[in-house]
């Protein structure tokens, strides 16, 4: 997982999606990769996450595994002289989604071409399926896309912004719903907020529990402790009391 880093907390259905490192595996374009083209980018310039889809209808791609699209694409871009008259490095995207999994296909700091002249400070994420035509975004592949955002942001120190790649430039790319993207993005991290602040007031709590038990021992001991013991204990059963909880 060099470069890339888990996110510690995340909710149940995201900390589930399979994620596999396919880094080193892929094709390479035999007159350079994409660190002969460009020298990785440093980490600190890394402030977007863009979001696309990979354009090929779910109905065409079907006959072939997620390691052979993610080869194919790879080989069509190498191919391509869109870019370049040598071709592409190798597969676009640094995070692929395909069938509920999430597939790591190049480095963080790899600069590859994911949306035209942006390439120095974007982190591409892509689900398989053409989104702008009749595919329709699965429950599994949107839990996909946004553990690929958690790692993605997790590993960035100088993240700033999430985009799709039709909002930097006129493409019909990602397809799926920006406003549902973001809206769920936000409801998730209310929820690890509210769960990570109920896990504070639990060791609280925990604390609480240490503290009193250390106190009472000390009460019920006769010794240099006792009387002081006693005092804190009353005074805490005073507030609780006060509190109407004693
Ligand atoms: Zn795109």
């Amino acid at each position: 997982m060099t470069q890339w880093i888990l996110p510690k907390i995340l909710p149940n259905n995201l900390a589930a999606v399979p994620v596999i490192d396919l880094r080193g595996k892929l094709p390479v374009n035999p007159n350079g990769g994409w660190t002969v083209i460009n020298p990785p980018r440093n980490v600190e310039a890394l402030t977007d996450i863009v979001m696309h889809h990979d354009a090929l209808s779910k109905s065409s791609t079907a006959k072939y595994t997620d390691e052979q699209l993610i080869q194919n694409i790879s080989t069509t871009h190498i191919n391509s002289k869109k870019n370049r008259s040598k071709g592409d490095g190798g597969f676009p995207y640094h995070l692929f989604i395909r069938n509920g999994k999430l597939y790591i296909c190049n480095d963080l700091t790899d600069f590859t071409y994911g949306v035209a002249s942006n390439n120095g400070y974007t982190v591409h994420i892509s689900v398989s399926g053409n989104y702008a035509g009749n595919d329709v975004l699965n429950d599994a592949d949107r839990a996909a896309l946004y553990m690929a955002y958690y790692i993605a942001k997790s590993s960035m120190p100088a993240f700033k912004e999430l985009r799709s790649h039709g909002e930097m430039t006129p493409t019909a790319c990602p397809g799926y719903s920006m406003d549902k993207v973001r809206s769920d993005i936000s409801e998730i991290e209310l929820s690890m907020e509210l769960n990570d602040n109920l896990q504070g007031q639990l060791l609280n709590a925990a604390a609480l529990e240490t503290r009193v038990k250390d106190l009472y021992k000390k009460a019920s001991n006769p010794g240099k402790n006792q009387f002081e013991a006693i005092r804190k204990l009353s005074r805490v059963a005073d507030i609780m009391r006060a509190e109407g909880l004693l």
